[in-house]
């Protein structure tokens, strides 16, 4: 039975009791038979509860809100109170779901920014084509695409080559021309003719894949403020549990005509008012709008507590490339060594085929309008801030900046820099043989972000870029930063991050792209990717992903996560402000069971209409 199910059974059956014992009192033995359709309403909504509560104190943790809500409600049956204990329940019960509801939107709304899952795979086998899900398709069997399909595995072009719309997984949403033998990935469109592809990987291991699972594990890390209601349950239910007991034994010593039944009574009532569902409830449930609210708007939280991280920065870090400048990319000029291999451009687009980096698309895109012929690569490798290296048809090919070049003891030639433009090498066979000048554009919201960002009261901003120091620096100047560091190799953005780490009290956000920012932005105390044109380790590795790639979303995401924080704070003064005035009015005598369920239920409907509110301002 679902749990919706669940609760409207319980919920007929508390009606039913509630009713019949009303109107049709009914003793068989001395006992209200309408007893039994309560305790069924109860045990339904009841026992996961009860469970939950159980399995907890086996690990150790006796004093949880399970175990309260279990206590209080078994107590409440003990003496007669039936309603009142699946009224708890149920009401917890119902809590929860609409949690789960919540929770279940905030998914829909990240995986629908992604909804590029294929459902299936046309696999030759044999004479036939049988349609398998991905899933049960083996590495090594050849499927067929139609024009238009999605293609539904990882795998290389076997028959021929053709387009293919790589939009879902780069943003890029020019076509692309693959190759035969050069590697298609599970997400694309074939675009024209029917393709087929020999699988190189399960499903499970395509980038795909792990891009959905990581955003489908978006939810499940816990906010400092959720986790406080678990350090808060371990303080206030043994408060509370041992209150009760003193209300059953200390007046034993004091009053005189003591009745163990009247005080037993006041104390379980004290324990049922004493639930905290409406906090339990409440709390979650504010940062799931959070999460939700930012989905909505393109903005990828992987988890509540960097709602709560987001809001108290003091220094964002930026890359440059990709994160602070965008496509197009173009290649400027060219320079060639009279002396190089003449297929030299050939040879270097071929192997920037490979590449996702927006340096390598500008390059691609600037030799296949040459009408420049490409060839196959035999062999490649992405060596991270620096460049690419590969073999193509024998000849080792070096594509990147000088730091690769000189690294691979290749000599450049001298030559009038200019600092404007990055400038990519190219060597055959150890032989330098030209290069290609390229031009970044910067963002056109990026100078405004700064602002933005000084604005909301961050202290410092930094770039830490893989490019030359003068093209970083130019960019820095024009964005207004506080100071670029350029020609940093990966493992180097990292120490320069440990280094300003050394002050305890700066809490940093690095915003990148890149293979060569996954590290840091894993290490940052939060970090954020570009989702569009971003890699999927960088995507993987962060905490926050901007799936527009606009620098201002980083603004609204700050902006979101203070209106998420004040809106949970504000739920939690109002639930411990109403349990206090009920467990007041209750030791008074004032307040009864009726009474703090009621005010329960209140609370949490404030507080549901209060989370909801943040849909409303983004
Ligand atoms: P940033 O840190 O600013 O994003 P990257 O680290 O991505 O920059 O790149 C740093 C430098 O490494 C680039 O300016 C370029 O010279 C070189 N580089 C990186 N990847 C490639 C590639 N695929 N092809 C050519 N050069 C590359
Ligand atoms: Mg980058």
């Amino acid at each position: 039975m679902s749990k919706w199910g669940s609760s409207i059974f319980s919920f007929l059956f508390l009606v039913i009791g509630y009713l019949g014992e009303t109107w049709f009192p009914f003793v068989v033995l001395g006992s209200n038979i309408w007893v039994l359709a309560y305790l069924l309403a109860y045990l339904i909504v009841g026992l996961p509860v009860l469970n939950k509560g159980w399995n907890l104190i086996l690990k150790g943790e006796v004093f949880t809100e399970f175990f309260l809500m279990g206590l209080a409600t078994l107590g409440a049956i003990f003496i007669g109170e039936f309603p009142e204990a699946v009224a708890v329940m149920l009401f917890y019960t119902v809590g929860e779901l609409l949690q789960h509801q919540a929770v279940n939107k905030a998914r829909g709304n990240i995986k629908s920014l992604l909804d590029l899952r294929p459902d299936k795979a046309n696999v030759i086998r044999g004479d036939e084509i049988i349609i398998l899900n991905p899933e049960e398709v083996s590495v090594g069997e050849t499927i067929e695409i139609k024009a238009g399909e999605r293609v539904p595995l990882d795998g290389v072009l076997v028959q021929q080559g053709g387009s293919f719309d790589t939009s879902a997984l780069t943003g890029e949403s020019k076509p692309l021309f693959k190759n035969v033998g050069e590697e298609v990935l599970a997400g694309m469109v074939n675009l024209e003719s029917l393709n087929t592809i020999q699988v190189t990987k399960e499903f499970k291991a395509s980038s795909l894949a792990k891009i959905i699972r990581t955003l489908q594990n978006a939810s499940s890390r816990k906010a400092k403020t959720e986790q406080f209601i678990r350090k808060f349950a371990k303080i206030y239910t043994p408060i509370v549990t041992f209150l009760a007991i003193g209300l059953v034994g200390i007046p034993y010593l004091i009053v005189e005509d003591y009745q163990f039944k009247d005080w037993l009574y006041r104390s379980l009532v004290f324990l049922v008012i004493s639930c905290p569902c409406a906090l339990v409830i409440s709390i979650p449930l504010g940062y799931f709008g959070g999460i939700g609210a930012a989905s909505r708007n393109g903005i990828l939280f992987k988890g509540s507590d960097f709602l709560d991280r987001i809001t108290q920065i003091t220094t964002v870090i930026f890359d440059k490339t990709g994160t602070l400048t965008q496509s197009p990319f173009e290649v400027q000029e060219v320079k060639e060594n009279p002396q190089g291999a003449k297929d030299w451009m050939s040879l270097a687009a071929t192997l920037e085929q490979k590449s996702n980096h927006p340096i390598a698309k500008a390059l691609v895109k600037f030799v296949l309008q040459k009408k420049i012929p490409l060839l196959e690569t035999e062999e490649m490798k992405e060596i991270p801030g620096k460049g690419i290296a590969g073999t193509i048809s024998g000849k080792k090919v070096l594509v990147g900046n000088q730091l690769l070049l000189e690294e691979n003891r290749i000599a450049l030639p001298f030559g009038e820099e200019n600092d404007a433009f990055t400038l990519i090498y190219v060597a055959v066979e150890g032989k330098y043989c030209g290069q290609f000048l390229i031009a970044d554009q910067i963002k056109p919201d990026a100078k405004d972000t700064v602002i933005a960002l000084r604005n909301n009261g961050i202290q410092e901003i930094f770039i830490f870029s893989g490019d030359k120091q003068e093209v970083t620096e130019l960019v820095g100047n024009t964005i207004g930063v506080d100071r670029a560091y350029g020609g940093l190799l990966p493992e180097q953005k990292v120490s320069l991050w440990d280094e300003l780490k050394t002050d305890q009290s700066r809490v940093t956000a690095f915003v990148g792209d890149g293979i060569n920012d996954a590290p840091v932005l894993a290490l940052a105390d939060i970090g954020i990717a570009m989702g569009g044109m971003g890699s999927d380790l960088a995507i993987e590795s962060a905490d926050v992903v901007i799936q527009t790639d606009q620098l201002s979303k980083i603004i609204q995401a700050m902006e979101i996560g203070k209106a998420t924080k004040s809106i949970v704070w504000q739920n939690i003064g109002m639930a411990f402000g109403v349990k206090f005035l009920v467990l007041s009015l209750g030791a008074a005598g004032i307040a009864g069971m009726w009474e703090a369920v009621f005010a329960d239920v209140g609370v949490a409907l404030l507080a549901i209409l209060n989370a909801i509110r943040i849909n409303k301002i983004f």
